[in-house]
């Protein structure tokens, strides 16, 4: 079950209302698009805390985006990137990496069918604006890394998702690169591509600017010229004294010299066509009989009433076919009656003529140019824009929510929140206005085209320096970790392979040899050290020897001291035990002794001693014999497996060998002979395993040994138990 610490959720919630608050306000990119910031902060989240507290942040942050995009499908997304990067941060992997792999196998694949199917966005646009979601993700992705890793005293938690595995300082060496490039890369980019698109609406703005004048100011000249020749040959009609039949001759003339018009006519006061040309198109006869009206045209009008040149709106033209036409007319005057009109000159403009203005002046590529009448009717529209001339110009300003300084109008679909045609316009002074239109999404195109080549190249480069980063972090890790196993405890299998070449770094060329050198002194240190631990050792067993012997001995004869006797009885008498063998335990006491020391000092009594105890050795040879010095001058021998027969003649054969001893004691002439009585037992071990009950009987037979004159040996055959069963 999850545990929710109260600590975690306020971070959470925190950091989620910060991304709110930047989401509010998305960086335009060009058009509609936009860069959003503020997911970086679920991107710390997911890393510091895992993937249910990054969802409660994005679910917060994306709220920022709901309202500025006004958009439901943005939190889904969001949230389900969060969970991602949540999840892969337990197992270990880096957040970027992660987040790249989230757009590049759902994140951009569901956007785009999301977007075909329930967004307004064209169809041309997708591609770009799915990309764009990617790259936005990764330099989010990117930015919370690093905020993690640069402030990363700043995020001390209790309980926060920690690395399962140790990372190599390889990998890490890697990621941090990778992230400083990314976010370095893209957001130049950004910056740059964000640079040039201003500078191409600018220069875009000045071209439709620089048409609009040049085809308006053509327009008014052109406009202008054809005024002048009606107002011209309204003056040259009026003072020309020739008979009105004459001036179809003279209309004809001047319509030879003013081929835009498609048509001219002279009328009378009545407003019947006198004079026309060409005359085929009305026919001679209705000239002649002077049967064709205009007084209910707005051009005679204007020209005979009000005496003045005037330029018609555009309208279908009657009776002179069905074209559409711009009247142009002027007012006739009778000789030198110049106050009461006699007539009107009138011109029809060709509407199509414009084409010769529009192919003259204008130059930029994929310009239209639409000309409006006072009455908000085309005049004249550029064949591609296949609008219907005299039809009322409808149009809408649209993109309203582009961050752009182009002008955005749509022509054809009112409604369209997409915009169709970038604009401009020029009012000319005759009331008309002129639009210098070029279609809106081939600029799109060309924008995302431009993003695209950058990001493709920024995405090659990437790869191209992280390759660059793995080969600069190996000469950086190899030389270390060869180190680490050329000296760690186990020592690496391969170690001999490994070298420092010229190119590693001179740190770890000094940190090699450092280490190698405090190794080499460790080992001669330790060899040193194994050998004087080997001489002290074989001191001690040496000392110990001797303290063990020490314990044993006896100082002055060299034989077992009392306590190494009584503990060599046990071991000697187990023996025998069994085996079923018999023992003998002697005491040998010097008869009188204390007169030895009296005359001969204790020199001479140590000296017998020591004599009686060499004695002792060279008689009882055996190694199962114990000699032992049992107090003062009284020694104990045990002497296992021994004939009992034998045993008091080899005694005595003993007491024989020390009565001839002679002893000269140094510094003295005389010389020193002594006697010695023994009192022993010879038994089966079974007797007793008590050396006192043995010593006993010993002592007892050396107490009578004594006691019958010394120098003697009583030997006591007690018998065997089984003998007491008889
Ligand atoms: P007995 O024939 O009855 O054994 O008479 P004794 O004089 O030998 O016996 P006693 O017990 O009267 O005297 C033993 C003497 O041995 C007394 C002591 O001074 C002497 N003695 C004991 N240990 C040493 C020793 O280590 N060195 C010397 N020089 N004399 C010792
Ligand atoms: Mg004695
Ligand atoms: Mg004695």
């Amino acid at each position: 079950m999850l545990k929710v610490s109260q600590q975690h959720l306020k971070l959470s919630a925190l950091l989620g209302l910060i991304g709110l608050l930047i989401n509010l306000y998305p960086i335009p990119l060009f058009g509609n698009v936009q860069l959003v910031l503020g997911n970086l902060f679920f991107v710390i989240v997911a890393i510091l805390l895992g993937p249910w507290y990054a969802l409660l942040c994005a679910a917060i942050s994306s709220i920022g985006l709901i309202v500025s995009w006004s958009s439901i499908h943005v939190f889904l997304f969001f949230c389900a990137e969060a969970m991602w990067l949540g999840f892969t941060r337990r197992k270990d992997i880096y957040a970027l990496y992660a987040d790249i792999g989230f757009w590049l196998i759902i994140g951009m694949p569901l956007f785009y069918l999301y977007a075909t199917n329930f967004s307004e966005l064209p169809q041309s646009h997708l591609s770009f604006i799915t990309l764009k979601q990617g790259i936005n993700g990764f330099i989010c992705a990117a930015l919370g890394s690093l905020a993690v890793t640069v402030f990363s005293g700043f995020w001390y938690l209790k309980n926060k998702v920690r690395d399962k595995k140790r990372r190599t300082f390889h990998a890490q060496l890697t990621y941090s690169f990778t992230l400083v490039l990314t976010i370095s890369l893209l957001s130049s980019a950004l910056v740059f591509n964000h640079q040039v698109i201003l500078k191409q609406q600018e220069s875009l703005n000045q071209n439709l600017h620089d048409s609009a004048v040049h085809l308006g100011q053509a327009t008014e000249v052109f406009l202008d010229t054809h005024k002048k020749a009606i107002s011209n040959a309204s003056q040259w009609l009026s003072l020309s004294q020739t008979d009105i039949s004459g001036w179809q001759e003279r209309l004809t003339k001047l319509h030879e010299s003013y081929s835009d018009f498609i048509s001219m006519i002279v009328t009378d006061s009545d407003a019947r066509i006198i004079a026309a040309t060409p005359l085929e198109l009305l026919g001679s006869e209705k000239v002649k009989n002077k049967s064709f009206s205009v007084k209910d045209r707005h051009y005679f009008q204007e020209a005979f009433y009000k005496q003045q040149t005037f330029v018609s709106p555009a309208f279908w033209g009657r009776g002179f076919g069905t074209d559409p036409i711009v009247a142009i007319s002027a007012p006739i005057y009778n000789g030198s009656d110049s106050v009461q009109a006699a007539g009107i000159i009138e011109g029809s403009l060709n509407l199509t003529s414009f084409v010769d203005i529009e192919q003259k002046n204008l130059v930029y590529e994929m310009q239209s140019m639409i000309l409006i009448d006072e009455n908000e009717r085309i005049i004249y529209a550029s064949k591609s824009l296949a609008l219907p001339v005299l039809s009322k110009f409808e149009s809408v300003e649209s993109g309203k929510d582009y961050k752009t300084s182009l002008q955005l109008i749509n022509l054809y679909n009112l409604n369209n929140p997409n915009p169709e045609f970038v604009y401009t316009n020029y009012q000319l002074n005759n009331g008309w206005k002129l639009y210098i239109v070029k279609p809106f999404s081939p600029l799109l195109k060309l924008l995302e085209t431009q993003y695209l080549t950058t990001f493709t190249v920024l995405l090659l480069s990437l790869i191209i320096t992280v390759i660059v980063t793995r080969v600069i972090s190996t000469r950086l890790t190899d030389p270390l970790t060869m180190i680490a196993n050329k000296f760690g405890d186990k020592g690496h299998k391969n170690a001999a392979a490994y070298h420092i070449d010229e190119e590693s770094p001179q740190e770890f060329l000094t940190l090699y040899q450092s280490i190698k050198k405090s190794k080499q002194e460790l080992i001669s240190y330790q060899l040193e050290l194994e050998e004087k631990v080997a001489i002290r050792t074989f001191e001690l067993e040496k000392a110990n020897k001797k303290l063990q012997s020490l314990a044993e001995k006896d100082d002055l004869t060299g034989l077992f001291n009392r306590r190494s006797a009584e503990s060599r009885f046990k071991t000697t008498h187990n023996l025998c035990l069994r085996s079923d063998e018999v023992m003998v335990i002697a005491i040998l006491d010097i008869d009188n002794f204390k007169a030895i020391n009296d005359t001969f000092g204790h020199q001479g009594g140590d000296q017998c001693l020591r004599a009686i105890a060499k004695s002792m050795k060279l008689f009882f040879k055996r190694d199962s014999d114990v000699i032992s010095r049992y107090g003062g001058e009284e020694f104990l021998l045990i002497l296992p497996m021994t004939n009992p027969d034998m045993v008091e003649d080899h005694l005595n054969e003993f007491r024989l060998q020390i009565k001839r001893l002679v002893i000269n004691p140094p510094n003295e002439e005389t010389e020193i002979m002594m006697t010695v009585s023994i009192g022993a037992i010879v038994a089966n071990a079974n007797y007793s395993k008590l050396l006192e009950d043995w010593f006993r009987q010993a002592d007892l037979n050396l107490y009578q040994a004594k006691n019958q004159g010394r120098d003697k040996v009583i030997v006591t055959k007690p018998p065997a138990p089984s003998d007491f069963n008889i």
